[in-house]
């Protein structure tokens, strides 16, 4: 099989761009991590699991992966402009505990959903506080040509480098959508590289700095860690598509002035090759994390009885750029998809893999590779792998192997997935799944000895406990809570 060129899309030239790599064999891919100051909604992890498929993509694509992923512990303010609160200062007063108690407590959390999601560990994980004395060096490196002080800390002059904002494609001239909050800032963009602790405060995250006691400000984290960890440039960038507006057009500036390099119509200059940005997941009754007063996390899909790799699905399912809207039917319907794959696999699981280059597989492995190739077309991708499940009459261990192909790029980790594994009790379930089992088995005795009356009435005690059973269904799932 030859394989298609990766096409990926650059929100920096707004093109589909051919994967080309700046160091030959290998692929260096930067994400921005969780600001951890409450637990990941299932949006967040969208970004996650699309920065996923890309690092698994550029895998099974034979390139050498060295794929970052940071994890914001200070300087993430309320606002992603310079408005608020640290977000982690204002939670661990909420809470009334250490800051480093909460980053601890959260990055935990994370950890646990990217687990959950097969989301594969990163080469590493970058912890922002870890890189606090290369920020410093960073800031005084770029402050005699590109910043200034104000009391509040030191800014960024954005009029300093070229094509300032053009990620985002916002006029800059008068900071369209901009709020000027902060008091003598040259350029309503301009952003703070240092914040320094007011006078006769302290904070609990700060550190000295030629600036003054305070800390760093976000945007400066994310170029400080992708310099030092990938070299300038790496090849991807990536972000949700909020960070297309401000996060990332700050690092850009940020990195061409560390660069001394020219305008972006060089996408080079801006640290990276190509930037990619996941569009949102959407919650049509308002914000991600409250819908109907619950707070929409990988756990609550769990505690409701959906494995979290139907929320994988779900999200395999649109094409990252698309907006995609949640609902708990979508979710139903994506895990009664994977359950239908499952039922094929549990059947291929005990053959001997073979070599998957078998002619009656080429069509499928031809178009799982060219949507992978279209910029991460997973949607189509997984039609592929629904078509390579379904052919007849061939050896089971070459139809294995074909599979497994297909999933080191999906990741929906087929082969260590059960039925029994999908079916997740719901946590207020007040029946356990032995009482179940125990039930219908006493209603197949009553019904070979043809006594109806008492199989329906254990079909009604079940129901009355929240149990459908489902004589006949062709997913085999025999009851659901
Ligand atoms: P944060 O912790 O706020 O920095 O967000 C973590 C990641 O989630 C960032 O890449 C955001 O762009 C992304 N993100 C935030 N909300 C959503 C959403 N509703 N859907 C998809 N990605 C999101
Ligand atoms: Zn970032």
């Amino acid at each position: 099989m030859t394989q298609t060129p990766l096409k990926l899309f650059n929100s920096l030239t707004r093109t589909l761009e051919t994967f080309t790599p700046v160091h030959e064999g290998e692929a260096r891919v930067y994400t921005c991590g969780p600001t951890v100051y409450n637990y990941p909604h299932i949006g967040n992890m969208r970004a996650y699991v699309f920065a996923d498929v890309l690092g698994r993509t550029l895998s099974w694509k034979g390139y050498s992966l060295t794929h970052i992923i940071n994890i914001t512990d200070v300087g993430h303010l309320t606002d992603d402009g310079d408005a608020g609160e640290d977000k982690m200062e204002k939670m661990a007063a909420a809470r009334a505990q250490s800051i480093w108690d909460i980053a601890r407590h959260y990055t935990q959390a994370y950890w646990a959903d990217v687990e959950a999601l097969n989301i594969r560990q990163p080469a590493k994980w970058s912890i922002a506080t870890d890189y606090i004395d290369d920020m410093i060096a960073w800031a005084e490196k770029i402050a005699p040509e590109h910043c200034y002080e104000l009391d509040s800390g030191l800014y960024f002059d954005v009029s300093t480098v070229k094509d300032y904002g053009r990620l985002a494609r916002a006029v800059t001239e008068d900071g369209e959508g901009r709020i000027e909050t902060v008091e003598g800032k040259r350029n309503a963009a301009d952003f703070a590289i240092w914040r320094k602790t007011p006078a006769g405060e302290s904070r609990q995250m700060e550190w000295d700095s030629p600036w003054g006691r305070g800390a760093p400000g976000w945007h400066l984290e994310c170029s400080v860690m992708g310099e030092k960890l990938l070299g300038f440039p790496f090849d991807i960038h990536t972000g949700g598509i909020d960070h297309r507006e401000i996060h990332h057009p700050n690092e850009i500036a940020q990195n061409q002035a560390f660069c001394g390099c020219g305008g972006l119509d060089v996408a080079a200059n801006s640290g990276a090759r190509i930037w990619m940005h996941n569009n949102f997941l959407v919650e049509r009754s308002g914000k991600m994390s409250k819908s109907a007063g619950e707070f929409l996390r990988l756990q609550l899909l769990i505690d409701k009885g959906y494995h979290p790799l139907a929320y994988r699905m779900m999200c395999l399912q649109a094409h990252y750029r698309s907006e995609l809207e949640f609902s708990w039917d979508g979710l139903g319907a994506a895990l009664t998809r994977l359950k239908r794959i499952v039922m094929v696999v549990e059947r291929l699981r005990d053959a001997s893999p073979a070599d998957p280059a078998h002619p009656k597989f080429a069509p499928m492995r031809d178009k799982f590779d060219a949507a992978m190739s279209d910029d991460l077309n997973t949607a189509a991708a997984l039609v592929a792998l629904e078509e390579a499940l379904a052919v007849k009459k061939v050896d089971d261990g070459v139809k294995r192997s074909v599979i497994e192909d297909m999933d080191r790029v999906l990741g929906l980790g087929l082969f260590d997935l059960t039925r029994a594994a999908l079916r997740i009790r719901p946590k207020d379930a007040a029946i356990t799944e032995a009482e179940i089992e125990a039930d219908l088995l006493r209603r197949k005795e009553a019904r070979v000895a043809k006594d109806f009356a008492a199989s329906d009435a254990i079909r009604e005690s079940l129901a009355a406990r929240g149990v459908e059973v489902m004589d006949g269904d062709p997913l085999g799932w025999e009851w659901k809570l």
